[in-house]
């Protein structure tokens, strides 16, 4: 996981909208659109903390090769799909990618991925299609700029990386974290969970269980 660091924007101002989110759809990607030096994630957080804060645009999250800012709680929507309000700004978490001259799109854009692939993972989401957004999407906007035009990758490539990751983390599964998802998704009794221990077809069938239900699929 990236570093985030929490410099979120003062509550009552414009750029928060002090409004839960209406759902969880999934996570829209943007490019800054800033190319100036300097222009990395702390510049942006602080900007919401300060000149900005009065206007009505904002996101969760801004990422550069270095961390991520977290601007807005990620319960909360933020002003960064410019549809109005629903669905972009009301069921999505926003990603800004920083595309400042002076830093590194490539490692940036890989961190907004690795990002990305874990605010899905904590919804519960594997499966990142139909999960990820590009601005453009909510609005028509040429937004993510960068990535819209191949660079460091295109929309498909960077929907691959995040699918890396999010299988990454099937990997990374524990036996009680398999336990726990299997046991929500079918109420099995403990003894139940006990017998498929037990059976043991292959070590890591409580984890490939649990990675199905997380998928969507069927059991
Ligand atoms: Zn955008």
């Amino acid at each position: 996981m990236i570093k985030v660091i929490e410099m979120l924007a003062p509550a009552g101002h414009k750029c928060r909208s002090g409004r839960k989110l209406t759902g969880f759809r999934g996570v829209t990607i943007h490019n800054t659109g800033n190319a100036g030096r300097g222009a990395d994630a702390l510049a942006h957080a602080r900007y919401l903390q300060g000149g900005g804060k009065d206007t009505a645009a904002s996101w969760h999250y801004c990422v550069d090769e270095h961390r991520a800012t977290r601007s807005i709680p990620e319960s909360e929507a933020a002003w960064h799909a410019g549809d109005g309000g629903e669905p972009g700004n009301m069921q999505t978490v926003a990603i800004e990618i920083c595309m400042n001259a002076d830093g590194d799109l490539r490692k940036a854009t890989e961190n907004a991925a690795v990002l990305a692939a874990d605010i899905l993972a904590r919804h519960g989401i594997r499966n990142a299609e139909g999960h990820l957004y590009q601005h453009h999407d909510w609005s028509g906007k040429d937004c993510p700029q960068m990535i819209r035009a191949g660079r460091p990758c295109n929309w498909p490539a960077f929907c691959g990386k995040v699918q890396g990751y999010l299988d990454g983390k099937e990997k990374d599964m524990t036996e009680a974290e398999a336990e726990k998802i299997i046991q929500e998704a079918c109420g099995f009794e403990d003894q139940t969970i006990q017998f498929l221990k037990a059976y043991r077809y292959h070590e890591a069938l409580l984890t490939k269980l649990a990675a199905a239900i997380q998928k969507g699929g069927a059991l």
